[in-house]
């Protein structure tokens, strides 16, 4: 078993192969000099903290229990998918008899000249320090870009008390899958915690020196700043599979066991797009931790043969100060919307589609305060189901009364 991407996905597929009883080779090959870690705190805790440390996934001592051979900063360079072989950058070769790719997805970059080392991306443990040692007290910070990456950052940055301006080409931040009303309690969050947003205002230029960068807005105003980060999106990894002649379809293109063009060949986590059952197997690809988890074990299992459809539903967080926010499901695949509060300002959002069919929820509320209603939200959309749009909206009929119903 050969795992290429030694992140999230890669790593959990890695420890779920010898979980289920697989007792042959197994090697995870990673172009990072780290051990498989976690994504999510580079932009939350690690950033905000005075001393950022990685967290890994797992240790050398278990990798080394469970016989995982973990080859670090080697580049997977080529796939003979004829003689089952894996090209490496360092020379060597890898035979496999079943390959999973889990090389995940990188920054979109932003197609413009002029861009030095004061502007810079954020998706690795390397990009995080990179960029925490710009964030202090007075330090200027120009966030292009406001999706998670952008806003997180930001209220990160705030916390060390650097002064932060985000700039948003649509005309409101978190644009795509987050609805209006949960954006606005996003916005003003940053605006009460003195971050500037500057929605609607896409950039004509930017440009920086070994002192300051200059991002030129489209009304011709100039934001000057000591680093500018940019987080206009992730793009999958899919050269690899591409050069392989796998197909390619907004990501690496897997059935719904997980399974890519070639049956020996896998795909899993933020590199592939898949069918997603819940929602009549609309192709989709996610990017987010809890789907990089469930789709490595999954992989795994199939790997072995098991022959399991993906069935989950998607779901994802984002803590920002104190607010969590999380969505179950696609919400765009809704019509109605219908609200459901549950107190200290928390509320969920339920999106219907045409039928009456609950396809997602969105809830924000101050720490956990949407935690629970959300995954029963997610157990109503899993079952497919069509709960009365009063009892949604009345927060004195259970959830879990919906769902035993
Ligand atoms: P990755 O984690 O990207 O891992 C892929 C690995 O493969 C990388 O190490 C890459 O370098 C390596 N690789 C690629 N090509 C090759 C090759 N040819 N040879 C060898 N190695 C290769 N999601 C949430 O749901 N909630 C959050 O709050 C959240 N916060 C996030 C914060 C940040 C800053 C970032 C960057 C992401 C966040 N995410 C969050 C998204 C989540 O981390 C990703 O969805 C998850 O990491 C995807 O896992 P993956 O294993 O598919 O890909
Ligand atoms: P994102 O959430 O897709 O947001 C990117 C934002 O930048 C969008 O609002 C986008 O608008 C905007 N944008 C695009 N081009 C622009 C331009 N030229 N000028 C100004 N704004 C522009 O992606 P991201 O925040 O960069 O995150 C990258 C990756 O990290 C993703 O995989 C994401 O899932 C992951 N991540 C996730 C979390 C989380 O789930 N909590 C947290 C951090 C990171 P359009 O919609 O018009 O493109």
């Amino acid at each position: 078993m050969v795992i290429v991407g030694a992140g999230e996905c890669g790593g959990r597929a890695a420890l779920a192969l010898r979980d289920l009883g697989y007792e042959g080779p197994v090697t995870l090959v990673g172009d990072e000099p780290h051990l498989p870690y976690e994504r999510p705190p580079l932009s939350k805790e690690a950033m905000a903290s005075e001393t950022p440390e990685i967290r890994a996934i797992t240790s050398d001592e278990l990798l080394a229990e469970k016989s995982i051979r973990h080859l670090r900063s080697v580049r997977a360079a080529g796939i003979d998918r004829t003689a089952h072989v894996v090209r490496l950058s360092d020379g060597a070769s890898l035979s496999y008899d079943k390959l999973l790719l889990a090389t995940g997805s990188t920054p979109r970059k932003l197609p413009m000249p002029g861009l030095g080392s004061r502007c810079v991306y954020l998706r690795t443990f390397a990009d995080a320090l990179a960029i925490r040692a710009h964030l202090r007290a007075g330090s200027r910070i120009a966030i292009v870009g406001g999706g998670f990456i952008g806003l997180e950052l930001a209220a990160s940055a705030r916390k060390l008390g650097a002064s932060v301006t985000v700039i948003e080409a649509q005309p409101r931040i978190l644009m795509r899958g987050v609805p209006v009303e949960i954006a606005g309690i996003v916005h003003d969050a940053h605006e009460a915690e003195g971050v500037k947003i500057l929605a609607g205002q896409g950039i004509t230029a930017i440009a920086d020196d070994s002192a300051e960068v200059r991002v030129t807005l489209a009304d011709g105003k100039d934001i000057v700043a000591d680093l500018s980060v940019i987080g206009i999106g992730a793009v999958p990894v899919t050269t690899l599979a591409a050069e392989a002649g796998l197909t390619i379809d907004n990501g690496i293109a897997v059935d719904a066991e997980l399974r890519t063009s070639d049956p020996d060949v896998f795909a899993a986590g933020d590199c592939c797009s898949f069918p997603l059952a819940v929602y009549g197997g609309r192709r989709v690809r996610l990017e987010a931790w809890r789907n990089a988890q469930e789709q490595g074990a999954l992989a795994a299992r199939n790997m072995l043969g098991a022959g399991e459809a993906h069935a989950a539903v998607p779901w994802f967080w984002s803590d920002q100060y104190g607010l969590s926010l999380q969505i179950a499901g696609l919400s765009d695949e809704g019509r109605g919307i219908v609200r459901r509060d549950l107190g200290e300002g928390a509320f969920i959002l339920f999106h219907l589609a045409e039928d009456g069919r609950l396809v997602a929820a969105s809830g924000i509320g101050p720490g956990n305060t949407v935690a629970r209603d959300i995954r029963l939200a997610e157990m109503l959309i899993g079952k497919r189901a069509k709960p009365a749009p009063e009892a949604l909206g009345s927060p004195d009929v259970k959830l879990k009364a919906l769902l035993a119903a």
